[in-house]
């Protein structure tokens, strides 16, 4: 579903991927860890084109993400085959960006209609169905600023799902939460997690939502993978002192 090969990713003279490689199976849920500034959040905006690769390619789907050089050759992608690629990749950020000109409603047909030209009528009664599954049924009408910050959070993954991702990139998604409105977010994740076969990349302070919704966590320390494998093994059973130590602090 997702490779990265041999990723390099710099700001400036700062490294913060050095030559990473892993790959992600299609339906499962990936939850990156590590400290502040390790280059989780990175390697989503990587993946959502919001940021270029400095060297190193990214496939999706079997096919570069975008144009990437690896060493002195380029790799080129298909350009309609990369338009097709991006719709399926879905990110849900800290801080909801939701329009805040537009109705709940509006926000979450807007993409289908405009990008994915869904019949209107389509995608309304697609976002009616949403809405209820974010239990958010009676804000279609209201506009972000009148939601709670839990209620716009749920209205902004309903818009992710909206776009029928294959690939779900969540950013923090609770950060910027009042901790009262965590856990509803973190309820609703889950549900998505066990009742679809959307790939998820999670990158979350949360380790106990990490553990009970992943298959795999990752952890990071200065854009390399220290530790990668199970929950049980990689929470219960870290073989590395950084991961014990960053998870000492956490937990
Ligand atoms: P994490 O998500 O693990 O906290 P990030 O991927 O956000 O880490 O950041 C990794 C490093 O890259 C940090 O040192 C950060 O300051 C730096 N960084 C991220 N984005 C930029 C940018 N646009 N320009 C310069 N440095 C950046």
């Amino acid at each position: 579903m997702v490779q990265f090969e041999n990723v390099i990713k710099r700001f400036g003279d700062l490294e913060v991927l050095q030559g990473l490689n892993f790959s992600i199976q299609p339906g499962e849920r990936v939850t990156l860890i590590g400290p502040s500034g390790s280059g989780k959040t990175t390697i989503l905006r990587l993946l959502m084109t919001l940021e270029k690769v400095t060297d190193g390619v990214i496939w999706v789907e079997g096919e570069p993400l975008s144009h990437m050089k690896r060493g002195d050759r380029m790799v080129t992608a298909n350009e309609a085959h990369l338009r097709q690629v991006r719709k399926k990749i879905g990110m849900v950020f800290q801080q909801f960006n939701l329009f805040p000109n537009m109705k709940v409603m509006r926000n979450i047909t807007e993409a289908p209609i405009h990008t994915l030209g869904i019949p209107k009528e389509k995608a309304h009664e697609r976002a009616r169905e949403l809405l209820e599954l974010v239990g958010l049924s009676d804000k279609a009408d209201n506009y972000p600023s009148q939601l709670s910050g839990g209620q716009q959070q749920r209205v902004a993954i309903a818009r992710s799902l909206a776009m029928s991702p294959d690939i779900l990139l969540l950013d923090e998604v609770t950060s910027a939460l009042d901790p009262e409105l965590v856990a509803d977010v973190l309820d609703l994740l889950k549900d998505i997690a066990t009742t679809t076969d959307i790939t998820m990349l999670i990158v979350t302070h949360e380790m106990g939502f990490a553990r009970d919704v992943s298959d795999r966590v990752m952890m990071f320390d200065r854009g390399v993978v220290v530790e990668d494998g199970p929950p049980s093994q990689v929470m219960g059973q870290p073989e590395h002192e950084r991961t014990r130590s960053f998870l000492k602090a956490v937990l």
